[in-house]
């Protein structure tokens, strides 16, 4: 073939700053730093490919705009169950898979999955460790009495019970994520913690953002 001929490219190239802003919009609109190619496939608006053109890699895209690639990170199990204890807390029911990509979610669903392979197994293994039941490669350190007294903040497990015992709404009010999005619930101490209130099932209980507020302002 000894003609070349020109062919317009299909798509007009799209300006750096367009797909720069779209980054920032999705990360933005999920409320993490942390963006996979598969997770932008699912909520931009380009081509996954258009950034590696354009920039070399995705993450030197992702980085222009302070991001970071997804995937790269070993999550210990305990982030990863704090990350859902967050999100169950903030919905007030179990987490569905699809609530990892959403606020206040911090971690994606690959990391999960890569761990344990299921979303029903993670729910799973989350429920024993939070319950204290022992599985696979994870320490249930044994509480003391006086760790009990000198940490401020419940651990995991002691914020689950009391979530769950409180059935995930607030004990003076009543009100629940699981009824009203707005609704953020709070692990307080019914005796302050400064005043010698121990961080203890029995000291602790659920409140709401309002609830809580009004209850500091008095002390
Ligand atoms: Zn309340």
């Amino acid at each position: 073939m000894n003609n070349f001929e020109y062919t317009p490219p299909k798509n007009t190239p799209i300006e750096s700053d367009k797909l720069l802003y779209d980054l920032k919009k999705v990360a933005e609109k999920l409320g993490t730093d942390i963006l996979s190619q598969k997770l932008y496939l699912e909520y931009g608006k380009y081509d996954v490919t258009s950034f590696s053109r354009r920039f070399g890699t995705w993450r030197e895209a992702l980085s222009k705009v302070g991001l970071k690639p997804g995937n790269i990170f070993n999550y210990s199990d305990e982030e990863l169950f704090e990350n859902i204890l967050n999100i169950w807390q903030y919905k007030g029911k179990q987490p569905i898979r699809k609530d990892l990509n959403f606020k206040p979610s911090k971690i994606s669903q690959s990391p999960y999955n890569r761990r344990f392979k299921s979303w029903s197994y993670t729910l799973l293994s989350f429920v024993k460790y939070a319950n204290g039941t022992d599985i696979q490669n994870i320490e249930t350190p044994q509480i003391s009495d006086s760790i009990k007294k000198i940490n401020r903040d419940p651990s995991l497990r002691l914020r689950f019970k009391v979530l769950k015992r409180d059935n995930f709404s607030c004990k003076q009010c009543g009100v629940s994520p699981a009824k009203d999005k707005n609704v953020e619930l709070h692990v307080d101490h019914i005796k302050p913690w400064s005043k010698g209130g121990e961080t203890i099932l029995e000291n602790l209980q659920t409140l709401c953002q309002k609830c809580n507020l009004g209850k500091s302002n008095i002390e």
